[in-house]
C-alpha cells in the first residue's frame, strides 16, 4: 500500500538524490499535502526550500515562491533546472522576450514552480496577480517571511501587502518560512500575513555542523592570519565592524595572496553586486565585510564566518555565523575580540538616534554576548539556552569542550581591580588603571597623583595583559560596565559590592598563558584532513566541476555539492549505476554530469594502478 508520502519519497531520491526526509520536512510536506497552511521556522541550512518544492511538484498547478531578492532567485531557479525541474522566475532583469516566454509557460501549465519578487506579485501594472488567478496554483510559498516584521533589521515594506493572498487565492495552501528566531517575529508573522489556522513547525536552533571558537585579540590582525592559512581555497566571510577596517584587511589579505574582496554600504551598487556574484560562484574567495553583507547570501559552501570585532548581539551573532556551513558540512564561527570591542559598541549605542528604551535592549544584548564570550562551558549548550533550548552539554564541537580551559579562583585579583577603579573614581579605562595597579611611572598617573593610591602597585605580580584577561572577564560577568559616555570608563555595578565583601567568590578563565598556544591544541576541521593521496583527485573533481559550472553558467556547488564530491572520493564509483547510489546524485544531474566525473575517477584509479617503480605490467 503506498503512503502520502510515497511519491514524495521517491521525488527526493529520484530528482535530488537523498536517501531521506530530514524529521521536519517530512512533517511540513505532509501537512502541505494535506492543504494545510504553514508556519516554518527553521535554522539556516536545514532544508526549507524542499518543504515546498516537492509539493509543489506533485501537487497540481503551480508553486509560487515569493523571495525577496533576484540574485538568490535565480540560483534557486537553475540548481532547479539542474535537477530537471520545470522551474522559472519573473523579475525586472529579464528581457521583454523572455517574461513572455515564461508567461506562456505558466499559462500553459508547463511550470511546477516560479518564483516571484513581491514588488512583482503585487504590482498591478504588470499584470502578475491576474495571470496567477486565471492558472492552477498549487501553493504559495513565502520565503524569508521575517521581512514582514517592522521591528527585524530586514523589513521590506512590500511584504506586508502579501496578506491580500489570503483573498485571491481562497484554499491554496500557503507556507511562510524564517530561519530568524525570536517569538515576537514569529507573531508578527502570523498576523500579518493572515496565517492564524497555520500549522506551526519549529525546529530547533542547533546547527551541529558549525564549531565556534572564542578568542583574545592579540596582535591587529595576526591571529586572522594564522587561521585563515589553515583553510586555503576555502570560501568565508571576514566581518569587520568598520568601513576602513573592512579595507584595510581585505587588502592584507590580498598581499597574503588570498582571494578576498571588500564589502560595505560604502561601494556602489555595481561594485557590490559584482563582489557578491564572485564570492557566490566561485570556488574558495574571502568576502571582508561589514554587516550590511548579509541577507543575499545564499551560498552553501561557506566553510567559515570569522569576526574581527565583536557583532552586536548574540542574535545577530548566530544570525552571520548561521551563514556558514548550510550544505552541512563542518564549518566554523571564529571571533577574536578585545576590551575595545565592548567600548565602541557601547559607544554606538549610546551616541544612536534611538530612544533610550530601544538603548537599554541594546545595551543588555550587548552585555549577553560580551559574558557568552568569557564563559568557560560549552559555547554550543549557552547560546541554545539563550534562545530558550535545552543542549546536553558537553558538544564535542566548540573550543571550550575541545579544549576545557582551566579556572583559577579570581576573587582576589577581582577585588584588587574594583577597589582601584573605585579609588581612582571610576572615571578611568582599563589601561590607565592596569598601569596603577601594576605601579607603573607615566604621566597620566603623575597628573592624577595616583602613585598615591592605597591601590598603587599593588598588582605588579600579574602581566598587563594578564590585567586585561581580568578586567574583560569581570566586565562580561557583569561586576563593572564600560561608561562610554566617559570615555570607556570602568564603572562598577551594584553586583560588585557583595564581590568586593568577600562575600561572593568568582573563578577566572587561566587564559593569561602569554605564550601563542601551542600547535597540537589547536583543532583541525576534520572534513579537509584528506589524505595526501586523494588530493590529486579531489582537486581533479574541483577542476572538472569548475568547468562544468563556467559551461552552465551557475555556480559550481549547483553541479554538486562538496559533500557529494567526497563521496566520489570515498566511493569512487566506476559505473552510472554505482554513482547514483551516492547522496547528492539525481537521475537529471547523472545524465548531465554523471560522465564527466566517472571519467576523472577512471583517470585517476587508472594512475593509482601504475605500478611506482614505472615498469610496464
Ligand atoms: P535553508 O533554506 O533552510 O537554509 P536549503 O533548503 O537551502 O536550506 O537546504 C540546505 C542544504 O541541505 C541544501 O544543500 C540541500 O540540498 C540540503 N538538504 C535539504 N534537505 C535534505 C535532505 N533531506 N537530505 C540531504 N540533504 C538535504
Ligand atoms: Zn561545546
Amino acid at each position: 500500500m503506498e503512503t502520502a508520502l510515497d511519491p514524495a519519497r521517491r521525488l527526493l531520491r529520484e530528482v535530488f538524490g537523498f536517501p531521506a526526509f530530514r524529521p521536519d520536512q517530512e512533517e511540513i510536506i505532509r501537512a502541505v499535502l494535506r492543504g494545510r497552511d504553514a508556519l516554518v521556522l527553521m535554522p539556516t541550512g536545514g532544508g526549507k526550500s524542499l518543504c515546498y518544492q516537492i509539493p509543489a511538484m506533485l501537487r497540481p498547478g503551480t508553486g509560487v515562491v515569493i523571495s525577496p531578492l533576484i540574485a538568490l532567485m535565480q540560483d534557486q531557479v537553475s540548481a532547479l533546472r539542474q535537477h530537471g525541474v520545470a522551474a522559472a522566475f519573473l523579475n525586472s532583469s529579464m528581457s521583454h522576450e523572455e517574461r513572455q516566454r515564461t508567461r506562456a509557460a505558466l499559462q500553459g501549465g508547463e511550470l511546477d514552480l516560479l518564483y516571484l519578487a513581491p514588488e512583482r506579485l503585487l504590482n498591478e501594472d504588470s499584470g502578475t496577480l491576474a495571470l496567477l488567478r486565471r492558472i492552477e496554483i498549487a501553493l504559495i510559498a513565502i520565503d524569508e517571511a521575517h521581512c514582514v516584521s517592522q521591528w527585524g533589521h530586514d523589513f521590506r515594506q512590500d511584504y506586508l501587502g502579501l496578506d491580500v493572498l489570503e483573498d485571491h487565492f481562497p484554499g491554496t495552501p500557503r507556507l511562510a518560512l524564517t530561519a530568524t528566531a525570536d517569538e515576537a517575529t514569529r507573531k508578527e508573522i502570523v498576523v500579518r500575513l493572515r496565517l492564524t489556522a497555520a500549522e506551526r513547525f519549529i525546529s530547533g536552533f542547533d546547527r551541529p555542523n558549525i564549531r565556534y571558537t572564542v578568542r583574545m585579540k592579540n596582535g591587529p590582525g595576526a591571529d586572522l592570519l594564522a587561521f585563515l592559512r589553515e583553510r586555503q581555497g576555502q570560501a568565508g566571510i571576514v566581518y569587520c565592524l568598520s568601513r576602513r577596517k573592512v579595507e584595510a584587511t581585505a587588502e592584507r589579505l590580498r598581499n597574503e595572496g588570498f582571494d578576498a574582496l571588500p564589502y560595505h554600504a560604502g561601494l556602489s551598487a555595481q561594485q557590490r553586486r559584482r563582489c557578491q556574484a564572485r564570492f557566490q560562484r566561485s570556488d574558495g574567495v574571502i568576502v571582508v565585510a561589514t554587516i550590511a553583507f548579509g541577507m543575499g547570501i545564499d551560498k552553501p559552501d561557506v566553510r567559515f564566518v570569522a569576526h574581527c570585532d565583536l557583532p552586536k548581539s548574540i542574535e545577530a551573532y548566530y544570525q552571520e555565523t548561521g551563514r556558514a556551513g548550510r550544505d552541512g558540512e563542518p564549518a566554523e564561527a571564529w571571533m577574536t575580540y578585545g576590551l575595545q570591542d565592548v567600548v565602541r559598541l557601547r559607544q554606538m549605542v549610546d551616541e544612536s538616534e534611538a530612544d533610550e528604551d530601544h538603548k537599554r535592549v541594546q545595551r543588555t544584548r550587548l552585555q549577553s554576548l560580551v559574558a557568552w564570550c568569557e564563559i568557560t562551558q560549552c559555547r554550543r549548550a549557552a547560546l541554545l539556552a539563550y534562545f530558550g533550548e535545552q543542549y546536553p552539554q558537553p558538544c564535542g564541537n566548540c573550543d571550550n569542550c575541545l579544549n576545557p580551559p582551566k579556572t583559577f579562583d579570581g576573587t582576589l585579583e577581582a577585588q584588587k581591580f574594583l577597589s582601584c577603579a573605585v579609588r581612582a573614581g571610576q572615571r578611568f579605562g582599563a589601561a590607565h588603571l592596569i598601569d596603577v595597579l601594576r605601579g607603573r611611572d607615566t604621566d597620566k598617573v603623575r597628573r592624577h597623583r595616583h602613585q598615591n593610591l592605597s591601590t598603587f602597585g599593588i598588582g605588579s605580580d600579574l602581566s598587563a595583559r594578564q590585567w586585561h584577561a581580568v578586567v574583560r572577564q569581570v566586565v562580561a560577568m557583569g561586576f563593572a560596565r564600560v561608561d562610554a559616555e566617559r570615555h570607556g570608563a570602568l564603572v562598577l555595578t551594584p553586583r560588585a559590592r557583595p564581590l568586593l565583601r568577600s562575600e561572593q567568590t568568582i573563578e577566572l578563565r587561566e587564559e593569561v598563558r602569554l605564550a601563542r598556544p601551542r600547535r597540537a591544541s589547536r583543532p583541525r576541521p576534520e572534513p579537509w584532513e584528506m589524505a595526501a593521496a586523494d588530493e590529486p583527485l579531489w582537486q581533479a573533481l574541483r577542476t572538472c566541476r569548475t568547468r562544468l559550472a563556467e559551461e552552465a553558467g551557475v555556480p559550481p556547488y549547483v553541479i554538486f555539492h562538496d559533500a557529494t564530491l567526497k563521496e566520489f572520493l570515498r566511493a569512487r564509483p566506476s559505473t552510472p549505476e554505482s554513482m547514483l547510489e551516492l547522496h547528492g546524485v539525481g537521475q537529471a544531474k547523472l545524465e548531465r554530469f554523471g560522465h564527466a566525473f566517472l571519467e576523472v575517477i577512471a583517470a585517476a584509479d587508472g594512475a593509482d594502478d601504475d605500478d611506482p617503480s614505472g615498469n610496464p605490467p
